[in-house]
């Protein structure tokens, strides 16, 4: 018999979040456990979900206002509707900020949920939150650096478990090398040179300006050195300012024909192989799915020894780990490998090896394992 999966994320955009329950939602589909997502609004999220026949729903989901507290009562009970009406057996929280009207709903509607905690931003840790992730009957962590986080905040060590994200490994490796050359001509670099790219939506915290102030330093360096710059502003005004700022100081420099941005990209497997290096300079990542893709591509990884990124790189065997918001010691690594390719292909085929640790078959087998659990528990 199948079990029905109700999954809340409030968020519409596509983000690593996001693109992971899509592997998970898709790959559900073929097994005991029927996927239907539930969220806030329409957008690319949504959109790719009802493009692969999962069913959706959207409701608001409006903050506790005092003055309109029945806006948020109403939509605890249209949860509960739907939880009822689609006959769901289990609910997943994919975000922090439909944990709580989850909590309400699955209690009101006597089914039981897990929550899924993909970051280690403030908000997930509020107290009211906290009590939300203790009442779930598993919290699922995308690494052992946000499982720790999570026991910090006051969750208990017992109820989580680490899952680390999926990547869909297989479409990363089988891209052709022609692919990466077709889109080195489309945005104006040269076949032969090395490229040291960065993918990511771009936020402070991703390590923009240490990247490129890196990049500067390199390209004074290594002549003939062309910098990929991959990734839209994330949600807000401020980083669309940031990316102004980013592109500003590239153009100060003297090396602006080297750089080059491209924005939003939905072919991340072809960008891949158009890089050499795949920097991941973020001051902290949760888990950083684009160094799993960077690997199975076959780039060499240079990235930070903050969050998740060090369960995922061995310093010095599948790529180079540096501190966090070191511009020099990230230049000095890039360095290093540019000018020594044996060391880069010795790294990139041993992250192709690592790579195969986090795909997609693996993380369904060990999420299906824990609704299991749940769900006989109940
Ligand atoms: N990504 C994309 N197009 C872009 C930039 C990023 O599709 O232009 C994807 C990238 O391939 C990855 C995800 O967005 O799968 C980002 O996930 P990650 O865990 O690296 O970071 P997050 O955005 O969750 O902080």
């Amino acid at each position: 018999m199948s079990r029905r999966i109700l999954f809340v994320d409030t968020f519409t955009c596509l983000g690593g979040a996001e693109i992971s329950l899509l592997a998970l939602m898709k790959h559900l589909k073929a097994g005991r456990y029927v996927p239907h997502l539930l969220t806030s609004t329409d957008g690319p999220f949504p959109g790719q979900a009802r493009k692969a026949d999962i069913p959706v729903s959207t409701q608001e989901f409006p903050w506790f206002s005092r003055r309109r507290p029945w806006r948020y009562a109403l939509s605890i009970y249209q949860l509960v509707r739907i939880i009822q009406d689609s006959r769901i057996d289990l609910v997943h929280a994919n975000c922090d900020h439909s944990l709580r009207y989850v909590m309400h709903a699955s209690r009101l509607a006597r089914v039981p949920y897990v929550a899924h905690v993909r970051d280690f931003v403030r908000t997930w840790f509020q107290p009211g939150k906290v009590v939300a992730l203790n009442q779930a009957m598993r919290v699922i962590a995308n690494s052992n650096a946000v499982a720790h986080a999570c026991v910090q905040a006051g969750v208990a060590p017992s109820r989580v478990t680490t899952i680390y994200n999926p990547v869909d490994v297989e479409t990363f490796r089988a891209v052709p090398a022609t692919a990466g050359t077709q889109l080195r001509a489309e945005v104006g670099i040269p076949a032969e040179t090395l490229v040291v790219g960065i993918v990511a939506h771009i936020q402070p915290i991703k390590g923009h300006m240490e990247f490129i102030q890196a990049a500067i330093q390199l390209a004074d360096r290594v002549s003939d050195m062309h910098f990929l710059i991959v990734g839209a502003p994330a949600t807000g005004e401020s980083n669309e300012l940031f990316l102004e700022r980013l592109q500003a100081r590239v153009l100060a420099s003297e090396y602006a024909d080297r750089f080059h941005f491209t924005g939003f990209r939905s072919d991340i497997p072809a960008v891949m192989k158009a890089i050499d290096i795949l920097a991941v300079p973020s001051w902290a990542e949760p888990f950083g799915r684009v160094t799993v893709e960077g690997m199975a591509s076959g780039c060499a990884i240079v990235g930070t020894e903050a969050g998740g990124l060090p369960e995922i790189v061995t310093d010095g065997v599948d790529g180079l780990l540096v501190p966090s918001r070191s511009v020099d010691a990230l230049s000095a690594a890039l360095y290093r490998l540019a000018v020594d390719s044996e060391l880069r292909q010795r790294l990139a085929q041993a992250g192709r090896r690592t790579a195969q640790w986090f795909t997609i078959t693996d993380h369904v087998e060990h999420i299906q394992a824990l609704y299991d659990a749940v769900l006989s528990a109940h």
